[in-house]
């Protein structure tokens, strides 16, 4: 029987790989992991990698990410034999900047509705469980989250999504990298803190890691709240 919304609450008292480990043993395949290869959600690949080397790696291709990232991932999915998979969106970018113009400036919800949640959205049909590298510290909006939830996608499809390093910190994933000797991301060198589509990623100000992003007009590009907690 899978696990209910009370019995799911309790695993927040895991630690990340004990959540790796009860999901697979309760929850239902075929299980999936998006990865946009910043450090958080390398850490979690690389947990997820030591139970299911084969688990599909969901990269959200929208065409407007940093070069760096784009090597990074290639070179982990040669290294870690990964089995990545990009989603894309139907409109190539020259299509929608044809049609739209700039939406990453004029209209940045729009733009990740085209280039980031229909494709998510999509990709995730395929799969009964969902791994994310999500944080609770690492927003406002992701601060109560529990480390595994059941979700509805607008459909009316429900899968289950953990994210094992919830209640992790910077430093414990950074810990993590250093531990197991992963090289991250090269942006991190820069100064970057939190990386996504390069015309909405610009280094933070202050203390806010994701400070970066959208230059403060928005917290979330939508995949994380486009389904519905149950
Ligand atoms: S993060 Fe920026 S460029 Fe990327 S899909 Fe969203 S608005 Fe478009």
């Amino acid at each position: 029987m899978l696990p209910d919304k009370a019995q799911l609450t309790l695993w927040d008292n895991l630690d990340a790989d004990a959540i790796v480990d009860r999901s697979a043993a309760e929850l239902p395949e075929p299980a999936c992991f998006t990865c946009s290869f910043q450090a958080e959600d390398v850490a979690v690949l690389h947990l997820l990698l030591q139970r299911n080397p084969a688990i599909p790696v969901l990269f959200l291709e929208t065409g407007y990410h940093f070069p760096e990232t784009l090597a990074y991932r290639d070179k982990l999915a040669r290294e870690w034999n990964l089995n990545l998979v990009n989603l894309q969106a139907e409109m190539s970018v020259a299509e929608q900047e044809s049609q739209f113009g700039i939406l990453n400036r004029t209209n940045p919800t729009r733009c990740c509705e085209i280039r980031k949640v229909g494709p998510l959205w999509e990709g995730l049909r395929h799969y009964k469980t969902w791994f994310t590298g999500l944080r609770r510290e690492q927003s406002p909006t992701r601060a109560n989250m529990h480390a595994a939830e059941l979700h509805r996608l607008p459909t009316g499809e429900e899968l289950f999504k953990v994210s094992p390093v919830a209640a992790w910190s910077w430093k414990d994933v950074w810990a993590y990298l250093k531990i197991h000797e992963i090289e991250a991301l090269p942006l991190y060198e820069q100064g970057y803190t939190s990386i996504g589509c390069a015309p909405c990623t610009a280094l933070p100000s202050g203390d806010d890691l994701r400070s970066g992003r959208w230059g403060g007009k928005k917290l979330e590009c939508g995949i994380h709240t486009f389904t519905e907690a149950k």
